[in-house]
């Protein structure tokens, strides 16, 4: 069981760092490792599939991925560990090909929206090794490594909605963090230690 102290409380939107672009990491330094191990228990307690540092208020280019693997039914399971660690992660190519896909964030839990982004990219970064890789993904890894990597950007996935649906989902968002706030919920547990937002009243 992971201690609480060892998690990170994930900052609701808005928040500065959210919105900032993040500084390069000096690489797969103890610091930058450390600092991953401990985003990846967060998305773990958290449900999540990805994390980027802004997010725990690490303005960093750094961010923690597991989509787990597809098994031999073709059905993909969460259960199968396959964490990564990205550091200085960059797309140096995208496909003219788009696809749409819903996403949602651990910074606007809740929420969900379509978002429409090249099908197929290529990331290069540095790994927990320190080895430069480049890998080209397409399917659910790459909607969350770009998402991730909008995150070091400064940018939430509300953006990437048309204007329309943008204000849609601005709304229910409102809404939504409104009640976060209020009631507290079980996935802000971190949060509210956190002084983030306040305990749930009893
Ligand atoms: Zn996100």
């Amino acid at each position: 069981m992971t201690s609480t102290t060892d998690l990170y409380p994930i900052l609701l939107q808005p928040h500065k760092t959210l919105s900032a672009a993040a500084e390069d990491a000096p690489g797969a330094t103890p610091a930058t490792l450390a600092i991953l191990e401990k985003m990846l228990a967060t998305v773990y307690r958290a449900d999540g599939v990805g994390l980027a540092a802004p997010q725990v208020n690490v303005s960093q280019r750094l961010f923690v991925m597991d989509i787990g693997q597809v098994r031999e039914d073709g059905k993909r399971d969460y259960s199968l560990k396959s964490p990564k660690f990205y550091i200085n992660p960059k797309i140096i190519w995208s496909s003219d090909v788009t696809v749409s896909h819903q996403e949602g964030c651990l910074s606007l839990p809740g929420l969900w929206g379509d978002v429409v982004r090249p099908a197929q990219v290529t990331v290069a970064y540095i790994d927990r090794d320190g080895q430069l890789v480049e890998e080209t993904v397409d399917g659910l890894e790459s909607v969350c490594v770009q998402h991730e990597i909008d995150h070091l950007d400064g940018i939430l996935f509300t953006q990437r909605l048309s204007k329309l649906r943008r204000d849609i989902a601005l709304g229910k968002w409102a809404k939504l963090r409104k009640d976060i706030v209020k009631n507290g919920a079980e996935f802000d547990v971190l949060a509210q230690e956190a002084g983030i937002i306040p305990a749930r009243k009893k």
